[in-house]
């Protein structure tokens, strides 16, 4: 039987998706049920492979020295690269300046936005748990990292004896997750097939947003993305990391088309670790830090979104922004990807913070609504590829060889 690679399994799985959910949406529910199955299986093993994979990841850095040092990097290549995403974003928005005269009557509203309003005090209080036991039963990845991560210090902290005991049994804890996840991702043809099938026959009727009003402020979201994605991102891999970033987008390919399909990195998390270490042979000391904290704090896409959204709604409203005002978004924009949770549309409702930050109306969402969905898909696939360059450069920077060195 012709045995295709997987890429091309999930590619031919989501093309055929599209078609089928356009063309015959009332069969979709027959087949919707492949993508909850999947999404479900995914988030079943996040919370224990985050978790093992923590603490397996920092008991094998031995002392503490080592993990403030990643620690420092990789905060610093997450700052880094989202700032850069939101001036490539700020760059495109002003040249282009797509909400001039947009008409305001396209609008659509938006309920219970004032209630979500996040602050930048909720993104620390959501480190430290209460009750780890609760976070972990609502998933909540922050806290489950944090968490983990003081309960791998210390493991090295105590006796000889008992840091035996519990290394070992971290280790072999996360092999088996791994497995799992390995397991769950032979499916994703059939998941993908499910999501992208449902997706395309909700948001048929947006279709025609994309190509009226909305066409040019979306390009400019989309040419943004890409050039950070292709240009930005490759080159720091390429000069700084010293590896090949297109040979690594190659190896990330089943991870990206799924953040793709799924417009979740929490749900491609699985993937992405997977990919990383099996493809790119990045170890699991750097991988088991850099990405579950990455998938959710580090969101170039979302970072250059919230930013393109908030210039284009000011434009929309015929509001100038001031020099400062615009640098408040991009503080804003950067503190609203930082706190968006790795999920579907969370970058819109962390919207309502930019937009409160420099005094515009949050019923300016409405505006770009429409079109959300969409975008959500390619910015969330810029997320994850991000968090993937971050582990590789990382991984570079301590040395480590990898399959895609430059020799
Ligand atoms: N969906 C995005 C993610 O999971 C977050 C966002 O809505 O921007 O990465």
């Amino acid at each position: 039987m012709l045995k295709l690679k997987l890429h091309w399994q999930i590619l031919i799985a989501f093309i055929l998706a599209a078609l089928f959910g356009y063309f015959i949406p009332e069969g979709v529910r027959y087949v919707s049920w492949l993508g909850d199955l999947f999404l479900r299986a995914l988030k079943m093993v996040i919370i224990p492979l985050v978790f093992s994979s923590i603490i397996s990841g920092v008991t094998s850095m031995g002392d503490g020295k080592n993990l403030g040092r990643l620690g420092i990097k990789t905060i610093a290549y997450y700052l880094t690269t989202s700032t850069l995403a939101i001036l490539t974003g700020l760059f495109v928005v002003n040249i282009v300046k797509p909400g001039v005269g947009v008409d305001l009557g396209f609008s659509k509203t938006v309920e219970g936005l004032e209630g979500s309003a996040g602050s930048v005090k909720d993104i620390f209080y959501r480190l430290i748990p209460e009750n780890i036991v609760d976070s972990m039963a609502q998933g909540a990845i922050l806290p489950v990292i944090f968490f983990a991560i003081l309960l791998g210090y210390f493991i090295t902290r105590t006796e000889e004896k008992h840091r035996q005991i519990l290394t070992g049994f971290f280790d072999a804890f996360f092999e088996v997750m791994m497995k799992i996840t390995l397991f769950i991702i032979r499916f994703t043809p059939l998941g993908i097939f499910g999501i992208v099938s449902a997706e395309v026959s909700r948001n048929a009727n947006d279709l025609g947003a994309i190509a009226g009003s909305l066409a040019i402020y979306s390009l400019c979201v989309v040419a943004g993305l890409l050039f950070h994605g292709l240009v930005s991102l490759p080159l720091i891999v390429r000069y700084v990391g010293k590896a090949r970033p297109y040979a690594h987008l190659k190896n990330m390919t089943v991870p990206l088309l799924t953040a793709f399909s799924t417009s979740s990195s929490s749900a491609t998390l699985p993937l992405t670790m997977e990919a990383l270490e099996n493809n790119s042979g990045i170890s699991n000391r750097i991988s088991s830090f850099t990405v579950p904290l990455g998938a959710t704090i580090n969101m170039d896409g979302t970072a250059l979104y919230e930013c393109v959204a908030a210039m284009f709604i000011a434009q929309a409203y015929g509001v100038d922004l001031t020099f400062v005002q615009q640098m408040l978004v991009v503080i804003t924009a950067l503190l609203a990807s930082v706190g968006a949770a790795g999920i579907p549309m969370a970058g819109l409702v962390m919207m309502t913070v930019v937009l409160t930050a420099v005094g515009l109306p949050l019923e300016g969402i409405g505006l770009v609504l429409a079109v959300d969905r969409v975008l959500d898909m390619i910015r969330t696939t810029i997320n994850v590829w991000s968090d993937s360059c971050g582990a590789l450069l990382i991984a570079r920077s301590e040395k480590e060889q990898t399959n895609i060195a430059v020799s």
